[in-house]
């Protein structure tokens, strides 16, 4: 694969601003380049504060995605969670409703501001909505130092989590809470450990996780995070970052990719957004999407138009990021 040049991808570049339903990561609107390229549209949308060497890896994906060769698939739906927000218990089924009949909740946790009572109320009104053959894992974003996840945990034990994704932010943190946790059957899932650590892997070598949330953007695309998952030897969940259905195309080709798929995966979003850049968005449909490429359509490109001052922001960015890139072809 030839690497395009940041005039090239400019060239295929279409700068959107999309209104979110509901407020998430303390934004409303979700901005995102969207990249045609020669195997398909492609999506590049690292979050705005993100420095460039990190944007430069997110970059990496996008181009591997509409300019690199395909995956071998080995499934064509793709079963997915709900999101749910760090929202008051009276939100939560107005939330949930957009995502439609979904068998799995993840629950934003640990949120600057507010309370484990907090917590444990959004969880309750999920668990109380789910019934008891629903399955619900919380996501901390790592929020919590060890005593305070531990202290979670206790709290949350009559929910029955699935799992607990990235209680700590470090990977000792991780381990030590593992360890303490060790009788508990409730397994720790890395996500930021994976997908900000120089070595994604390095949180498999110490012990600290259960299973992986891998995400295609921010590893470098499907190829890379499939080599990511492949080398962890562990089960994975494969989830987005608020992506347009472009991007979440690009995550249910990752996990139509892998071998196995034992958990519920995090490409349920589009439900979070107001609009989209495709009349048919990948909304979830008897908690399910299905595995084929979107493309993005140029009446909603131009309805959904950045304006010219966060245009211009976002393409300097793409030409910065892509300088890296030839820089350093490994990403
Ligand atoms: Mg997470």
């Amino acid at each position: 694969m030839g690497l395009p040049s940041g005039r090239e991808l400019r060239e295929v570049a279409h700068v959107v601003a999309l209104p979110l339903a509901t407020r998430f990561r303390g934004i409303d609107v979700r901005e995102a380049v969207l990249l045609r390229g020669p195997s398909g549209w492609s999506e590049f949308a690292p979050f705005t504060e993100y420095e460039d060497a990190e944007a430069a890896t997110w970059l990496a994906a996008a181009i591997d995605y509409g300019w690199g060769a395909e995956p071998d698939l080995v499934r064509d739906v793709i079963p997915v969670n709900a999101t749910l927000p760090a929202v008051e218990p009276a939100q939560v089924a107005e939330v949930l409703d957009r995502f439609g009949a979904t068998r799995t909740v993840k629950v934003k946790v640990a949120q600057a501001g507010q309370t484990l009572a907090d917590d444990v109320a959004r969880v309750r009104a999920v668990r109380e909505r789910l019934g008891p053959a629903g399955r619900i894992r919380v996501d901390a974003n790592g929020g919590w130092n060890v005593d305070e996840a531990e202290h979670a945990a206790h709290a949350l034990a009559p929910f029955d989590l699935e799992y607990l994704e990235q209680p700590c932010a470090s990977v000792p943190e991780l381990a030590e809470l593992r360890d303490r946790l060790r009788d508990w059957q409730l397994p720790i899932a890395a996500d930021e450990s994976v997908r900000k650590a120089a070595d994604p892997l390095a949180v498999v070598a110490a012990g600290a996780a259960d299973l992986l949330v891998v995400k295609a953007a921010p590893l470098g695309g499907i190829a890379a995070s499939l080599r990511i998952v492949a080398a962890s030897g562990l089960p994975t969940v494969v989830s987005s970052a608020l992506d347009t259905s472009v991007g979440l195309a690009m995550g249910a080709r990752l996990a139509a990719a892998l071998p196995d798929l034992d958990y519920d995966c995090g490409l349920g979003t589009a439900a979070l957004l107001a609009a989209d850049v495709t009349p048919h968005p990948l909304l979830p449909r008897e908690g399910r999407i299905p595995v084929d490429r979107v493309d993005a359509d140029p009446d909603l490109l131009s309805r959904w138009v950045a304006t010219t001052e966060r245009r211009d922001w976002w393409l300097a960015r793409l030409d910065r990021c892509a300088d890296l890139l030839h820089d350093h072809p490994a990403g």
